[in-house]
C-alpha cells in the first residue's frame, strides 16, 4: 500500500509542524503548529488548510509547543470533528498554552484590525475531541496501527511511529530532547520503522556547555548577584522555566548560590509547573521520582514567590535588589518580561540571562546579538544591562545528539528525512547521516510529497492541494 506523505510545514524551516501521512483511506495529521519568529507568516497562518478536512482519520499532537499544536483550535473551527490524539501531561499543558494563545493572538489581532485566528470556544471545542494515548501502546487508527514514545523533550512530548496493513513503517521524532536531564526520561529510540523523519533545530551545532551548564547557571547568577541589580530570565514556560527552579532551588539549599528572593512571575509558567507536579509521580524519570519521595516538591524552595495576579506582579519592584525574575515569553515576544525588560535593560546592572532558542528576528535574538536598542512590545529600549547566555539548556539534542538518536534508529531506519531546522542546519545533518550512517538523508522541502514504503521512498510529482 504505502504511505503517501506530505511536507505541509516544519519544512525548510523550524515551526509550524504540520505532516500529512495517507494510506488508503486513511489520512493522519501529525501536528499543525504555527510559524513563529522568522518563519512566521501572518496571512499564511489564515490560509485554509491544502487537505480536506472531513477526510482527515486523526490528528495526532506531539507535543504542546505551539509551533506543534498551535493552529489545532483553528482546524476544529475549520469544521475538523474527529478524534485529537496526545499523551496526558500534553492535553493538560495544551489547555493552558492555548487558552494563553488564543488571548494573546486576539489582542494582536484586534491591534492590527485583523480577525482572530480562533476563539477561546474553539479550544474548549478541541479539548472535548482529545483522545489521551499512553506511551509505547500500539493502537489502531482507521487502518494504520500507532505507537508513541518518550522523547524527553518537554513533559508528554511523544515521537510517533505508524504502521499501515503492509507492514510498511514510518516514525516522526517530533523535538528530541538533550537528554540526559534531571526531570525527563532519555528519548527513546525509534527501532522499528523504514522511514524516519527527523528534527534538525541543532543539526549544525555541538552543545559543549551542556556538561557543565549548572556550574555555568551558577557562575553567571553569583556574578550577577555582585553587580547588585535585577536578574532577568526570558523563560519558557514548559520544561526550561520547572528545570530553572529546580536548580535554583537544588543550589541554594546547599549553599552555592545566595539566598535571593525569587520570582516565578507569569501565570502561564506557574499554571505549566502545576502541570508537572501533577504528573511526575508518573512520567518523571527514576532518579526524579525518588527524589520526589523524599522531598515532596522539586520546584518549590524558601525563597521562591509566584505571582500570579498583576497586583502581586506590580509588588516585585517593592522587593530590593539583587532579585532573580523569571517571566515569560522566552524570546522576549510578549508577557511579562517585556514590562521588565523595558524598566530594567537601560540599567547596567541588570542582568539579562537567556536560556533557550531565540528565532532568527525576534527580540530575544536581537539582544543576544549584542543589539544596543531593541524593540520590545512595540517601544525602543535602550540596552545597558549585561545580556549572558547559557547554551547548555536547550531543550533539544544538539548535532551529535541527533547523530546518536539516528544512530539508534538504524538498522531498520533506511531513509531519514530530515526536517524542523534551517535549511543550512538541515543539510549539514542529513550530510553527516548519509557520512556516519551509510542511509540516504533527504532534506525534505515545503509541500514536496513522497511515497515511502519497504522498499524504499520516492518523490511524487503531486505538490500543493491534497483534496
Ligand atoms: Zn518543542
Amino acid at each position: 500500500m504505502a504511505f503517501r506523505v506530505s511536507f505541509f510545514g516544519g519544512a525548510d524551516a523550524v515551526t509550524g509542524s504540520e505532516f500529512l501521512v495517507e494510506s488508503g483511506d486513511t489520512r493522519i495529521l501529525i501536528d499543525c503548529g504555527i510559524e513563529q519568529g522568522k518563519d512566521f507568516c501572518e496571512s499564511c497562518m489564515y490560509d485554509e488548510f491544502p487537505y480536506d478536512l472531513e477526510r482527515i482519520t486523526a490528528v495526532v499532537v506531539t507535543h504542546a509547543h505551539l509551533d506543534h499544536i498551535g493552529r489545532v483550535p483553528k482546524l476544529v473551527k475549520d469544521g475538523y470533528a474527529g478524534p485529537i490524539y496526545m499523551t496526558e501531561p500534553t492535553r493538560d499543558i495544551a489547555d493552558v498554552m492555548l487558552r494563553d494563545s488564543a488571548h494573546i493572538m486576539s489582542e494582536n489581532a484586534k491591534a492590527k484590525q485583523l480577525p482572530p485566528l480562533y476563539l477561546e470556544e474553539h479550544v474548549n471545542k478541541m479539548l472535548s475531541q482529545i483522545e489521551v494515548v499512553e506511551y509505547r501502546k500500539e493502537m489502531k487508527v482507521g487502518g494504520m496501527s500507532m505507537m508513541l514514545r518518550d522523547t524527553g523533550h518537554i513533559l508528554g512530548g511523544a515521537s510517533i511511529r505508524l504502521k499501515d496493513g503492509d507492514g510498511d513503517t514510518i516514525a516522526f521524532t517530533s523535538d528530541i530532547g538533550n537528554s540526559p536531564t534531571p526531570l525527563l526520561p532519555d528519548a527513546e529510540a525509534i527501532t522499528d520503522a523504514d522511514a524516519v523523519v527527523i528534527e534538525s533545530v541543532y543539526g549544525d551545532r555541538a552543545n559543549p556547555e551542556k556538561e557543565h551548564r549548572v556550574e555555568k547557571f551558577r557562575d553567571t547568577v553569583k556574578a550577577a548577584i555582585a553587580r547588585k541589580g535585577p536578574i532577568l530570565i526570558p523563560a519558557f514556560s514548559v520544561e526550561r522555566t520547572q528545570l530553572m527552579l529546580y536548580e535554583l532551588s537544588n543550589l541554594m539549599e546547599a549553599g552555592a548560590l545566595p539566598r535571593i528572593p525569587v520570582f516565578l512571575d507569569s501565570p502561564l509558567a506557574i499554571a505549566v509547573t502545576d502541570i508537572y507536579k501533577k504528573h511526575a509521580a508518573k512520567y518523571f524519570k527514576d532518579a526524579a521520582q525518588d527524589e520526589l519521595k523524599r522531598e515532596h516538591d522539586l520546584f518549590a524552595f524558601p525563597f521562591l514567590k509566584m505571582t500570579p495576579s498583576r497586583e502581586e506582579s506590580q509588588q516585585i519592584v517593592d522587593t530590593k535588589d539583587p532579585k532573580i525574575i523569571i517571566a515569560g515569553a522566552g524570546m522576549s515576544h510578549g508577557g511579562r518580561i517585556g514590562k521588565w525588560e523595558k524598566m530594567f535593560l537601560p540599567k547596567p546592572q541588570t542582568t539579562l540571562i537567556m536560556v533557550g532558542y531565540q528565532a532568527p528576528g525576534s527580540p530575544g535574538r536581537l539582544l543576544q546579538d549584542g543589539s544596543k536598542k531593541v524593540k520590545i512590545a512595540g517601544q525602543m529600549v535602550e540596552v545597558r544591562a549585561k545580556v549572558e547566555t547559557l547554551h547548555g539548556w536547550s531543550g533539544h539534542a544538539d548535532r551529535d545528539g541527533l547523530l546518536r538518536f539516528a544512530d539508534s534508529c538504524v538498522p531498520s531506519a533506511k531513509t531519514f528525512f530530515v526536517a524542523m531546522g534551517e535549511p543550512s542546519s538541515a543539510r549539514f545533518l542529513a550530510q553527516r547521516i548519509h557520512d556516519f550512517l551509510g542511509v540516504r538523508a533527504i532534506v525534505a522541502g515545503k509541500n514536496e510529497v513522497w511515497e515511502v514504503s519497504k522498499k524504499g521512498v520516492t518523490r511524487q510529482e503531486v505538490r500543493g492541494d491534497i483534496r
